[in-house]
């Protein structure tokens, strides 16, 4: 599992799933990329992890959504570093709302943000991938985009989109020993989730067959497995991480 000398970018890495995927990267020895939006304090709580384990980190803030804010990160990713050997589609948000009440501008924030994101990052990394004849992609997705979810559809959409966008890029970069693959978490806890009443997470909590809600280093040690060398023929593929709550 060991990452040593490898250089991992994730984004929305300030907090929840992509602080955790961060700090278990670091903890196997690849140097991190923190990528946030707007909470710069607690990227800075992030990096500082990530160094306790005597790895390098580089905080950049980039807003996902925009093409050229992804372009100018990976630029000082490369600048920095020389190369970028796992990319991490964490970076996400929620706009939720009954499709009859959900205004445009939240469906494009969340298509953006989610499936547009990651086509901007995978895109600027596959570049130097591809002169490396080697990487890791892992899109974070969801198990919404395998279930559907109400007053999810813009989240759902995107998510299952990411799922479309992980087996197409597979199959473009199998040959260049580039895998691509996506994580699906069930219900996480996170600030993405720190909202729901008490009443919705005994509701949700009597659908998990493992007891229990799940916690970032669940997600993040899926990702883990997937950006080391003994995932290496695993491409395309799909991994649930809900405690059996979808199946
Ligand atoms: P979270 O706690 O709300 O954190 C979201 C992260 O994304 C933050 O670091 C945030 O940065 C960053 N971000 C948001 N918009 C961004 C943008 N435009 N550009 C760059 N970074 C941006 O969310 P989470 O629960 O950890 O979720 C992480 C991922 O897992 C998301 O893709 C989410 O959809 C997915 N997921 C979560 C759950 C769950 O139950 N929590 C379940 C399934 C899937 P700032 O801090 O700077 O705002």
């Amino acid at each position: 599992m060991n990452l040593g000398g490898k250089v991992a970018v994730v984004t929305g890495a300030s907090r929840g799933i992509g602080r955790s995927v961060a700090v278990t990267l670091a903890e196997l020895d690849a140097h991190v990329v923190v990528n946030y939006a707007g909470s710069a304090d607690a990227a800075e709580e992030t990096a500082a992890l990530v160094r306790g384990f005597g790895v390098q980190a580089l905080v950049i803030q980039a807003d996902v959504s925009d093409q050229e804010q992804v372009n100018n990160m990976m630029q000082k990713v490369l600048q920095e570093f020389g190369r970028i050997d796992i990319l991490v589609n964490n970076a996400g948000i929620t706009r939720d709302n009954l499709l009859p009440r959900m205004r445009e501008q939240d469906w494009d924030a969340v298509m953006n943000t989610n499936l547009k994101g990651a086509y901007h990052c995978a895109k600027a990394v596959l570049r130097p991938m591809l002169k490396a004849r080697r990487g890791r992609i892992i899109n974070i997705s969801s198990v919404v985009a395998l279930a559907g979810n109400s007053g999810q559809s813009n989240y759902a959409a995107a998510k299952a989109g990411l799922i479309g966008f992980t087996k197409s890029l597979a199959k473009e970069f199998g040959s260049r020993n580039i895998t691509v693959n996506a994580v699906a978490p069930g219900y996480i806890a996170t600030d993405m989730t720190a909202d729901l009443s008490d009443e919705s997470k005994a509701q949700l909590l009597s659908t998990v067959p493992l007891g229990r809600l799940g916690v970032p280093e669940d997600v993040a040690a899926a990702v883990a497995f997937l950006a080391g060398e003994r995932a290496g023929y695993i491409t395309g593929h799909v991994i649930v991480v809900d405690g059996g709550m979808a199946m």
